[in-house]
């Protein structure tokens, strides 16, 4: 029997979000952001749920081309737009929506002649000093592009940098950089990322670009998205392969840096950082076994991790151990592994099979 280690993907939660964030920004369309292959719960399984974004959006090209290769005729973003001219010819053929997020990649679209779709997305840079056109250049951008052959539509757009965070003042800066940037051009606006969704109503816009939340996790530092309204997606799951009764003063695992004070049941679960669950983990993070929830004792190895199991008696070789996600919010997780939850359902490596439910 293959190994029980699995990434159960809830489409139906997936189905949900989507509904929570249209229901969260009424006047808006919503861009599904389906990057890195769906925040790592697999592009195939989320594409289905995801039928009636209005728009998709992937960072690179592999993506796009990964969608469609799934069949996918939805509209597609690509958002950090094309880098290199000979891979304009591949965003036409894919016909790909296109950020255009500075001056370089205009002179691109001009050598090559014309737009690869109808409608591309000026990126403005707001503040974050990560991609777009300074402010005092998007009127001329705009023009540029609105010159294209090929051309309909010219949206814009921009990214904010602290809209997490519980200091609205950064965000609204921000977002009045940018209506100062955009003002008497024509196009549709586009401004929210999660955070911004629930803590930014007047960002909402023609558009939104809802990433984390559509997977059920809350962008915040405090909480987790159930108290939004949200539902996980992704459960990772795992089962005890050994139990073992360890005495009183004995060490647990690599530098034996857990030691028991007194004699202790202790679960072995097959998972482990080759399998992305993190190694800065430490002893008392929770995992829930049968149910109950437990604590880590001992270091993350590569296959494998040690359960103290005194809050689960009942537990046995082939009970499941939830890591995160149903009944453990991975953005709980995320905080005592030092990290956010992003990164955690990212980086799951491909020992871990994953099944849609
Ligand atoms: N828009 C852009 C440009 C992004 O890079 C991202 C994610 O990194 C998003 C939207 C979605 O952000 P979130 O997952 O926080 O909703």
């Amino acid at each position: 029997m293959a190994r029980n280690t699995l990434a159960r993907i809830d489409t139906r939660a997936l189905s949900h979000n989507l509904a929570r964030i249209r229901e969260l920004a009424p006047d808006s369309r919503v861009m599904a952001v389906v990057k890195a292959d769906a925040y790592g719960h697999r592009l195939d399984l989320c594409l289905p749920a995801l039928a009636s974004a209005d728009l998709l959006a992937v960072a690179t090209l592999e993506e796009a081309r990964a969608i469609r290769r799934l069949g996918t005729g939805q509209a597609i973003l690509l958002l950090e737009g094309v880098s290199h001219d000979e891979d304009l010819a591949v965003a036409d053929e894919l016909g790909l929506e296109l950020t255009v997020h500075h001056v370089a990649q205009i002179e691109a679209l001009e050598r090559y002649g014309r737009s690869t779709s109808p409608r591309l997305w000026l990126k403005i840079d707001s503040g974050m000093h990560r991609l777009g056109v300074p402010p005092e250049q998007a009127a001329a951008c705009h023009a540029r592009l609105r010159r294209l052959v090929g051309v309909e539509q010219v949206n814009l757009m921009s990214h904010f940098a602290r809209a997490d965070e519980a200091d609205p003042a950064p965000t609204a800066r921000q977002m009045q950089r940018f209506e100062q940037a955009v003002e008497g051009l024509e196009g549709e606006r586009c401004l929210a990322n999660s955070a911004a969704i629930v803590a930014h109503p007047g960002s909402r816009a023609d558009w939104v670009r809802a990433g984390i939340l559509l997977y059920g996790i809350s962008p915040f530092e405090d909480g987790h998205a159930g108290e939004l309204g949200f539902r996980p997606v992704m459960t990772l799951v795992s089962e005890l392969i050994a139990i073992n009764e360890v005495a009183a003063g004995e060490a647990i695992g690599y530098g034996a840096r857990f030691r028991t004070e007194r004699d202790l049941r202790v679960g072995v679960a097959s998972i482990g950082y080759g399998d992305g669950y993190p190694r800065s983990l430490v002893d008392g993070s929770p995992v829930l076994v049968d149910g109950h929830r437990c604590a880590l004792a001992g270091r993350v190895s590569m296959d494998m991790i040690t359960i103290d199991l005194t809050a689960c008696p009942g537990a046995s070789i082939g009970s499941p151990v939830v890591l995160w996600g149903d009944g453990l919010p991975v953005e709980e997780v995320a905080r005592h592994a030092g990290t956010i939850p992003y990164e955690l359902v990212c980086r799951i490596t491909r020992r871990v099979r994953y099944r849609g439910c």
